[in-house]
């Protein structure tokens, strides 16, 4: 493990998860990350002989030169094609639902297909609920799309804003919906249709790997920030270590940086108090039995299921079980107001997953383990929007310069964080170049 030195650093970067590991790789600066491991929520964890990503990670990008470099780094990419699964009214219908209908008994499908072709008479959407009835029509929204919102945001649409939706949410034409409400053909549309997983021994926490590889000598682990001075640019660290930098760049949550950081006024404290996120526990299964599916992942909708996605490590990559088993990741979302019982939720992820016939009644669990996400997806909402500008202003005039899906509060894929890594890095040149001028 690296010993960090006394010096003043110039750019000293937080947190050690793909943004950050992403900006030290681009701008040389040390990383400080609190776990003993690097790779934060792209991390993947080994459970007797079963590898499990922490909630299902694939790589859906169309940025060609970031799959270059990855690769060029050292993880060797697969490319599968998506098999996806809606779970609603006891049966399995292709993914995404609006181009996939057959599955719904046919008065629910007309009436899904009649709001479809409606949906033009809809007002210009103010919410991400409005959005829906415009987009996909109030057939599909309220069958699927609304109540699967509720269980995954763990809010109302209505409280949402819909500016992330470009390419979280998977568009159609009018065709696919019609020819989908006839004919079952599978049709793939939405940027994860084709996607990548890394082979090899480390699970998507292949990406992190090859960039830690790169910043070895600069990544300081077990260093959790627990107090940053703004005055005196200085951040004390849990194990009693202390470094001093000219631009911090953020990676951490901005919750997190709220409640270490002395010398934040009132008004930013307050705004950051108040962005919302979703928090999600995962619930990870090994199974006695080969072949437990094809599938990779499958949504439900369903109030009565505990969870509201479950992915199948086993069909990304054979190395994540080992031969002759099989392996499920189910993702329960949670408020943290309510912060489940992990032994409870367990016991009813299992028992939710032979009501949907995943399992058999005989299959045997020969491993398991939880991983709890505190800071899951965050929630677009009007206050997160008129607080964000407020929030950067400050953090850029006590020379910090944020990066990262928590840093940010966005809802960046891992391409994405990587990106904003090599954005943040830059920046911190910027203002470190005008500091010294
Ligand atoms: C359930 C789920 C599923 C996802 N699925 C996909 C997917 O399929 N495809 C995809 O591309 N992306 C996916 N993502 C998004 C992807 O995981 C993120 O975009 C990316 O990992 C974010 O990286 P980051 O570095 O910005 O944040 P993080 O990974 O959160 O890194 C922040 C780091 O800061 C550290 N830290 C926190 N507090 C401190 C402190 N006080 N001191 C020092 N360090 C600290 C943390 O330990 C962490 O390592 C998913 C995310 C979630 C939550």
């Amino acid at each position: 493990m690296n010993e960090c030195s006394d010096k003043i650093n110039n750019i000293v970067i937080l947190g050690g998860g793909l943004a950050g590991l992403s900006a030290s790789y681009h701008c040389g600066a040390p990383v400080y990350e609190a776990a003993d491991h690097y790779g934060g929520i792209a991390a993947s964890d080994r459970v007797d002989g079963f590898l499990f990503d922490r909630g299902i990670h694939v790589l859906q990008t169309q940025n060609h030169k970031l799959v270059d470099l990855l690769t060029e780094l050292g993880v060797d990419f697969a490319i599968r094609e998506r098999h996806a699964h809606i779970f609603a009214h006891n049966r399995y219908t292709a993914f995404p639902f609006q181009i996939n209908s057959t599955g719904l008994p046919l008065a629910k499908r007309f009436h899904c297909v009649w709001h479809y072709l409606q949906r033009d008479k809809n007002p210009p959407p103010t919410n991400y609920h409005e959005w829906m009835y415009k987009t996909i029509g109030k057939g599909f929204a309220d069958t699927f799309l609304i109540p699967y919102s509720i269980k995954f945001w763990g809010v109302h649409p209505r409280e949402m804003t819909y500016e992330w939706t470009g390419n979280k949410v998977p568009k159609s034409s009018t065709r696919q919906v019609l020819r989908g409400a006839v004919f079952s053909r599978n049709t793939k549309v939405g940027s994860n249709a084709i996607f990548r997983y890394p082979n090899g021994q480390h699970g998507y926490g292949a990406l992190a790997k090859v960039l830690s590889d790169q910043v070895r000598d600069r990544l300081y682990l077990d260093y959790r920030a627990s107090q940053i001075d703004v005055a005196e640019q200085k951040i004390i660290f849990e194990n009693g270590k202390e470094v001093s930098y000219r631009v911090l760049l953020n990676t951490i949550p901005l919750p997190e940086l709220a409640r270490i950081t002395r010398g934040m006024p009132a008004e930013i404290t307050g705004a950051i108090s108040k962005l919302r996120t979703n928090s999600i526990l995962v619930v990870n299964l090994g199974i006695n039995r080969p072949n437990l599916t094809d599938k990779h992942w499958i949504h439900f909708p369903e109030h009565d299921i505990s969870f509201f996605r479950i992915s199948f490590p086993h069909n990304f990559s054979p190395d994540m079980a080992p031969p002759g088993t099989s392996s499920v990741s189910a993702e329960v979302s949670y408020s943290l107001d309510n912060p489940p019982d992990r032994e409870a939720i367990t016991e009813r992820v299992i028992a939710d997953l032979k009501r949907t016939r995943v399992l058999k009644a005989d299959d045997k669990i020969i491993a398991r383990s939880t991983y709890d996400i505190r800071y899951g997806y965050c929630i677009y909402d009007e206050h997160r929007r008129a607080s964000l500008p407020l929030i950067k202003d400050w953090l850029k005039s006590v020379n910090i310069v944020p990066g990262g899906r928590y840093g940010l509060w966005t809802y960046f894929w891992s391409d994405e964080a990587i990106m904003s890594g090599k954005k943040a890095a830059n920046q911190a040149q910027k203002h470190l170049a005008k500091l010294q001028t």
